[in-house]
């Protein structure tokens, strides 16, 4: 059966030709998929009884079913949802004042192994379809009653984009009819030929770089992708993105007590990131058991004098404030724990890291 929620509005026609032909009726389905949300056919009373029963026979709307969700005192809301085949993501409402942002996953796990985060040390899983990502969107604001409006979204949830791009891509392009590019962003950590295809994009949404280090040596540390696409041609292919007017790329950069927050670091980065139109979130990690005991967070002083040290040699430098923390939806805390554990990765102990 067809997922309607991977279809942009014109294939969404397409594919409703054979049951629906007269164009109010198609809208009439559009508007009821993304204005509000509906889950289902039966939802949208406004079709005739036979016309929902003969879609309900074709079509279905993929919002993922949610098997958990945890409210935070600070009423961001985390997500665990069931896929159809089983298999478990999550995703993140974060309220703040009047903005809103949903932190969504791409794919039921992630193959990279960047030392620092749960869903890699729980290993890879499938890639998501397009209707499974536009899904997330939709099944939060359903269960949060949120229209479109007001919406930003980020992906940063499980997953990395750029190893699921053209279903990625098809997500974007119905999100986008709802949704600027510029109020979506895709995080990173830096695969060249997918950021190479993006630049071809007409309508790009922002792009964030999970940098977290500012050398090699202990980028390749931290994140063995980095062996791979080393930093000097990562940088080099960033100072070719294609940026709108006022566009920035965003680099995130996770702080670890001692490993990579010493002053000499913070020029390292200003260094690396010359000549690019950057801004720098610096990201306390978040501690977490499977993580070892390495991985914390400077004290609340390094971390000033970090993001000072970068704002002083002219770069924009914001810290990330927690989140959710106490529901574990802090960031890199996605790990879909409802799931059957496949067991933890072999052998492997928590990670030590060189200083
Ligand atoms: N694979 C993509 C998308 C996932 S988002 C990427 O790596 O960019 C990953 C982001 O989650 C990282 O950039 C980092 O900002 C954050 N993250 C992961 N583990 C974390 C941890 N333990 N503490 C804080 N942030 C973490």
């Amino acid at each position: 059966m067809t997922d309607l929620l991977g279809l942009p509005r014109e294939s969404l026609a397409e594919a409703l030709a054979p049951v629906v032909d007269r164009p109010f009726r198609v809208e009439q389905i559009y508007q009821a998929l993304y204005a509000r949300a509906v889950p289902d056919f039966a939802g949208m009373t406004e079709l005739s009884k036979d016309l929902r029963a003969r879609l309900a026979e074709r079509f279905h709307i993929g919002h993922p079913a949610i098997s958990e969700r945890r409210l935070a005192a600070d009423d961001t809301c985390k997500y665990l949802f069931r896929l159809p085949d089983g298999a478990t993501i999550e995703a993140v409402d974060i309220p703040d004042r009047g903005r809103r942002t949903f932190c969504i996953s791409s794919q039921a796990g992630c193959a990279l192994a960047c030392k620092f985060c749960v869903t890699g040390y729980w290993g890879a899983g499938r890639d998501l379809t397009a209707g499974e990502i536009v899904g997330q969107v939709l099944a939060i604001r359903a269960d949060r009653g949120l229209p479109m409006e007001g919406l930003n979204v980020v992906f940063m949830g499980m997953g990395e984009p750029l190893l699921n791009l053209p279903n990625v891509k098809a997500a974007l392009d119905v999100l986008t009819e709802w949704i600027s590019p510029q109020r979506i962003t895709v995080s990173t950590v830096g695969l060249l030929p997918g950021i190479e295809e993006m630049a071809g994009w007409e309508r790009r949404p922002n792009l964030a770089i999970s940098l977290h280090a500012p050398d090699d040596a202990r980028r390749s540390e931290l994140m063995p992708v980095n062996r791979t696409w080393p930093l000097a041609d990562l940088l080099a292919v960033l100072r070719r993105f294609p940026l709108e007017r006022g566009r920035k790329i965003t680099f995130e950069y996770i702080l670890i007590d001692r490993f990579n927050d010493a002053p000499a670091d913070a020029d390292r980065l200003v260094r690396a990131l010359a000549g690019l139109r950057a801004k720098v979130n610096l990201i306390p990690i978040n501690p977490d058991t499977v993580l070892g005991g390495r991985m914390v967070p400077p004290d609340d002083a390094r971390i000033d004098a970090f993001k000072e040290r970068l704002r002083a040699k002219g770069l924009i430098a914001t810290v990330r404030r927690r989140r959710g923390d106490d529901v574990s939806a802090a960031c890199g805390q996605l790990r879909a724990f409802g799931r059957d554990p496949r067991g933890f990765r072999g052998k492997k102990e928590p990670p030590a890291l060189s200083r």
